[in-house]
């Protein structure tokens, strides 16, 4: 049970999982990582205009279960980078 004003209760609020509204039955949306089956968080969400330079802009919501997948996705969609976390991100998450 959660206990009200510990440090686990207000994660507990934070951590607030997505829920796919479209899918009209509660499901959860998974972390956006290829690999990873978890439930992604509200918190780890990112908006990234997909459309072509100069085109209107079209968002796409990713969600990610983890810091640390968030960033190793944003790493990996960057051209020329090699799959791999940002140097402060190394070994700390
Ligand atoms: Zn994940």
């Amino acid at each position: 049970m959660t206990i009200r004003d510990t440090t686990a209760y207000r994660h507990a609020i934070i951590q607030k999982k997505i829920i796919n509204l479209d899918s009209g039955d509660g499901r959860h949306v998974m972390c956006s990582w290829d690999t990873c089956e978890s439930d992604g968080f509200e918190l780890y969400k990112i908006r990234v205009n997909t459309a072509a330079p100069g085109a209107e802009p079209r968002h796409m919501n990713y969600v990610f279960c983890s810091e640390r997948h968030k960033q190793y996705w944003l790493n990996n969609v960057r051209p020329g980078s090699n799959n791999n976390l940002p140097p402060g991100y190394r070994g700390h998450l």
